[in-house]
């Protein structure tokens, strides 16, 4: 048999808080349609969709495969993908409405390719997806509100030309979800000191943390991050599991990427529910508010937006509290809509300190005598030294620039914090451009 029928799938949404996780079924898929002698013609795209959207899902990450088959093997395919996305989705919880799209041309529209990268970066509708669905001859099925056929086709659409990572997943028995999950601390940082720069988002060196590990309900034992196949095989070999490993899975993925972000030109196109990178001036000086949030506000010549540091950003609340009025500053996050006749709010997930502005400080003078500095008499009262105990009467405080406790430069919200998408500092300078999937390993996954 001869494979010559391409075929992408996408899945999305077929997770709740409570139950289930994509990347799970899709890594079941993997082993259904390996006993139909599909070819892999990438790993498992895991693509993450707009962080920003009030109905998302728990990390809203959405699948593709992308495989070659013997014609005449479509719908024993399509039967495998939808019979699993059916057994194992929480179809009980409200909001968990499972989409998926089969797409079989060989190369992705230019449209549905523009489709994906507004999924990512903001809002699109689930009638645009099946428009485009309809125009280019795909085919979808949806559950319940049909909602994931958008993340669907968006996974489909997003094939990973531009900057990509990996990441192996590794899940557990299903016996043991639920339960506590058992890794050994020590081997993870061990693994990240032998790996670093080139695996990311392991530990948080601000809480002594690890953080490859979730929390929730979810299959995932442990998920590893990095730049290559080769090196997250190689980590996994680092970390010591101390429950059984059922089944793992490299992943090619738009994670920590900053995919979601968009540059906007100006403050006056700061959007609600998207993700932006934007330039301004500090107009108001950083207030701290309830439960150790710090807020200030930006400006250009065409409008104003708060920004927000929250607690958990770590160093980069501590940053924001120290800008000042006149700093220039390029923010990136999430923008939150805003309540009644309140500014737009960008979540802070990065700050682009541009330039400082002088601090000045006003101070009494020093004496002309000794050198010591003067003490105030009092309100337009002049000046006293307390060592000669010569008085100057009419002598004024004077403008001393003090030095900054911050320096230019790019912060990043601490590791517990970002985003599936935001790209940590560690990945600087080993982005891949228009570079695609760089030829598969070989042994990319288990069983
Ligand atoms: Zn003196």
């Amino acid at each position: 048999m001869i494979n010559n029928q391409i075929m992408h799938i996408g899945v999305d949404d077929t997770d709740s808080t409570r139950k289930g996780c994509t990347t799970y079924v899709t890594a079941l898929l993997v082993e259904k349609l390996e006993k139909l002698n599909v070819t892999f013609l990438d790993y498992p795209n895991l693509i993450r969709l707009n962080p920003n959207v009030p109905w998302k899902t728990r990390g809203n990450g959405a699948l593709c495969l992308r495989i070659k088959c013997a014609s005449g093997l479509e719908g024993k395919i399509k039967e495998a993908a939808i019979s699993l996305v059916e057994e194992h989705s929480d179809l009980a919880f409200k909001g968990t409405d499972p989409g998926i799209v089969f797409f079989q041309n060989e190369k992705i529209p230019e449209e549905i390719k523009a489709f994906a990268k507004n999924t990512i970066t903001g809002i699109v509708t689930l009638k645009e997806a099946a428009r485009l669905i309809k125009k280019f001859g795909g085919e979808a099925l949806g559950f319940k509100a049909c909602r994931g056929i958008i993340g669907a086709l968006a996974a489909v659409g997003e094939n990973l030309e531009d900057d990509h990572t990996y990441e192996l997943i590794a899940y557990r028995a299903p016996e043991n979800c639920g339960l506590k999950r058992k890794v050994d601390e020590a081997s993870i940082f061990e693994m990240d000191k032998l790996t670093r720069p080139y695996t990311f988002n392991n530990v948080d060196s601000e809480k002594g943390r690890v953080i490859i590990t979730p929390r929730g309900p979810d299959p995932i034992l442990f998920g590893i991050r990095g730049e290559t196949p080769e090196v997250v095989k190689k980590a996994f070999g680092l970390v010591k599991p101390l429950e059984p490993v059922d089944r793992w899975l490299v992943f090619r993925t738009n994670q920590g990427t900053d995919a979601h972000l968009k540059r906007v030109p100006a403050l006056n196109q700061v959007v609600p529910y998207s993700s932006v990178v934007a330039k301004g001036v500090v107009s108001r000086n950083p207030r701290i508010i309830p439960l150790r949030h710090v807020i200030f506000s930006v400006k250009d010549e065409t409008g104003e937006v708060d920004c927000a540091a929250y607690e958990p950003t770590g160093a980069l609340r501590r940053v924001a509290r120290n800008l000042i009025v006149g700093d220039s500053v390029e923010v990136y996050g999430a923008v939150r809509k805003p309540s009644a006749g309140k500014l737009l709010t960008v979540n802070l997930e990065k700050i682009n300190i541009l330039a400082l502005a002088p601090k000045i400080v006003l101070q009494n003078p020093v004496c002309k005598k000794c050198g010591k500095r003067l003490k105030s008499m009092g309100k337009n009262k002049g000046f006293r030294c307390e060592k000669c105990g010569t008085r100057f009467d009419d002598a004024r405080k004077v403008q001393t620039v003090v030095e900054r406790e911050l320096k230019a430069g790019l912060y990043v919200t601490s590791t517990r914090s970002q985003r599936h998408l935001t790209k940590p500092l560690r990945r600087y300078g080993l982005e891949k451009h228009g570079a695609g999937a760089e030829g598969m390993i070989e042994n990319w996954r288990s069983p």
